[in-house]
């Protein structure tokens, strides 16, 4: 694609759309930088949970707070594969932080108003000079509110598990598909209701339903919006 301005990109949408597979192939298209802020949350949660700060019972919202500061975040391209990783405190955790244990945690963590204030300064400086692609939950009304392309990706639930479901089956081979059914209900709604930045759908969002489309598809409807907002 011929390249005309260095626009910014938000994609928001529930757990497990594709957001993040579209988000990674449109930058790879446009010769953009892609943040998986997902991850990010993650990363943070990881390193909670390693300490003991939040569990299935509790969350310290405290003793993580009073910690934010010895969290390093960053995204390194992996020499060998090529492949985007993300590094919490210089080391690679990029399998650590997908596992079904941090997903049904980090919702608790990302509800948590300074978790939220510390990445979202991060986002906004990865994405100051444009020619970005995020993806996440918050990246069109709060991190990028002028982002000339707000996506907000969808997909039915049962398509959803049924994505995430093959994925973990490669790592997590016990796990059910009821497991996954459940913690993807149950990010969904903590992410919606929560009072910090919560998801929604902006005005000027498109929506992109790709339960019945591919990879591809999906991705050719998305630079066809990209091509409009270039020229725009
Ligand atoms: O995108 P992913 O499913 O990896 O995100 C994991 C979790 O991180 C979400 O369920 C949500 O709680 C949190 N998150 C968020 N804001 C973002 C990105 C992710 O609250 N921008």
């Amino acid at each position: 694609m011929q390249q005309h301005k260095k626009i910014t990109i938000a994609i928001d949408g529930f757990s497990s759309c594709g957001k993040s597979t579209l988000a990674k192939a449109l930058a790879f298209e446009l010769g953009y930088v892609f943040v998986d802020t997902g991850a990010m949350y993650r990363a943070v949660t990881l390193f909670c949970f390693r300490n003991g700060w939040v569990n299935k019972e509790s969350v310290n919202q405290q003793a993580i707070i009073d910690h934010l500061n010895q969290i390093d975040i960053h995204f390194e391209r992996n020499k060998d594969t090529s492949k985007l990783e993300i590094f919490l405190n210089n080391e690679v955790v990029e399998r650590e932080i997908r596992t079904l244990e941090i997903s049904s945690l980090v919702s608790k963590v990302a509800s948590i108003k300074e978790v939220r204030q510390k990445l979202v300064i991060e986002q906004q400086k990865m994405g100051e000079k444009g020619g970005v692609v995020m993806d996440g939950r918050d990246i069109g009304s709060v991190v990028f509110p002028n982002a000339e392309l707000k996506l907000f990706v969808t997909a039915s639930p049962e398509v959803r598990t049924d994505r995430r479901f093959k994925e973990l089956l490669v790592t997590e081979p016990g796990i059910t598909r009821e497991e996954i059914k459940q913690n993807l209900e149950e990010r969904d709604h903590l992410d919606s209701t929560r009072e910090e930045s919560p998801l929604i759908q902006t005005e000027d969002a498109v929506v992109l339903d790709n339960s019945d489309i591919n990879q591809q598809e999906q991705l050719e409807l998305a630079l066809e919006l990209v091509r409009e907002r270039m020229n725009g």
